[in-house]
C-alpha cells in the first residue's frame, strides 16, 4: 500500500516514520509512506502557500493552487483522497479497515485557518478525528496512518489484531504481565488455570462488562447471543458460576 501525506510540515513526521512499529512495516515494504511538501507546488513568486481570507476574517487560509497541483502531481488513478477537516465523518475503526483494503491513500493536510473552499472539488472524502480543533491535519493524518499501517499484512502479528478494541463493538478484555503482585494487586487467578475455554469465556464477560461501563453508546448497539446474556446475568447477579469457580480454583495452584 502506498500511503502520501500533502502537508506544509513533512518535518513532522520524521519520527512517525523512523521508530516503532510504523518503522519497520515501512522498512519491510508493507507500506510506501512518504510526506509530501505542498509548498514545492505553490506558482506564487514569493513562494507563498497561505493568504488571508477574502472578505476579511482571522488569520491565514491556504490557497487552492499549491494544494491542487500537489494532489494532481502525485495522484494515479485510483487514488483516494482525504482532507482532513472538523467538518468530515469522524475517523472510526470500520475506516481504518476501509482504507487499509486501499491501494493508494492520499491524505491532505490543512493548516492554519485551513483550506480555500474550492480544493474540495479534489477530494475523495472529508475526514475528521473528533470534535476538537487542532492546528493542522497533521496529527489527524499521523493517527489515520497509524491505525490504517497497522491492520495491514506484515506489519504487526495477526494475532494481535484479534479481539482488539471496537472489533465487534466491544472494547478489549483487560490484560495482565508479571509479576503476580505488583503493590497488592494481583492478576486474576483464572488466567493461570490452562483452561482456555474458560479464560476465553472470562474475557468476553470482562469486555462486555467494560463496554457497557464505559461506552454505553457501543453497548447499545451490540447484539447480544445467549451465551452473552448469560454471562451478563451471572456478573449481575454477583455469584460466581461453576465453571468460574472450578478454573480459578485450578489456576490457584499455579499462581507465583
Ligand atoms: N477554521 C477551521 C474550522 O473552524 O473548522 C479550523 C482549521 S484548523 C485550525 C486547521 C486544519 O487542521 C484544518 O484545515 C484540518 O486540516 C486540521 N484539523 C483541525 N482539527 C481537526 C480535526 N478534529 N480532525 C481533522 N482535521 C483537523
Amino acid at each position: 500500500m502506498r500511503i502520501q501525506v500533502l502537508t506544509l510540515f513533512p518535518a513532522m513526521f520524521e519520527g512517525f516514520q523512523t521508530n516503532s512499529i510504523i518503522a519497520r512495516a515501512i522498512g519491510k515494504g508493507v507500506v510506501d509512506f512518504s510526506a509530501v511538501q505542498i509548498r514545492d507546488y505553490t506558482k506564487d513568486k514569493y513562494g507563498r502557500t497561505d493568504t488571508p481570507p477574502i472578505g476579511g476574517g482571522a488569520g491565514l487560509v491556504q490557497k487552492a493552487q499549491p494544494i491542487v497541483d500537489c494532489i494532481k502531481a502525485n495522484k494515479k488513478e485510483g487514488t483516494h483522497v482525504i482532507l482532513m477537516s472538523p467538518r468530515g465523518a469522524t475517523f472510526n475503526q470500520n475506516m481504518a479497515k476501509k482504507f487499509a483494503k486501499l491501494d493508494d491513500l492520499m491524505i491532505v493536510c490543512g493548516h492554519y485557518e485551513g483550506v480555500d473552499e474550492r480544493v474540495n472539488d479534489y477530494i475523495d472524502e472529508l475526514v475528521s478525528i473528533g470534535d476538537y480543533v487542532l492546528t493542522g491535519g497533521e496529527i489527524p493524518a499521523m493517527a489515520i496512518a497509524d491505525s490504517v499501517i497497522r491492520l495491514l499484512d506484515g506489519a504487526i502479528t495477526r494475532e494481535s489484531l484479534d479481539e482488539e478494541s471496537f472489533d465487534n463493538n466491544t472494547l478489549e478484555y483487560p490484560q495482565y504481565t508479571e509479576p503476580f503482585d505488583f503493590e497488592g494487586k494481583t492478576v486474576p487467578a483464572i488466567l493461570y488455570s490452562g483452561n482456555h475455554g474458560a479464560i476465553a469465556k472470562w474475557r468476553r464477560k470482562q469486555s462486555l462488562l467494560l463496554t457497557r461501563k464505559y461506552r454505553p453508546d457501543l453497548f447499545d448497539k451490540l447484539t447480544l447471543s445467549k451465551a452473552d446474556l448469560k454471562l451478563l446475568e451471572e456478573a449481575d447477579s454477583g455469584i460466581v458460576p461453576k465453571w468460574e469457580a472450578d478454573a480459578i480454583e485450578k489456576g490457584k495452584k499455579f499462581m507465583h
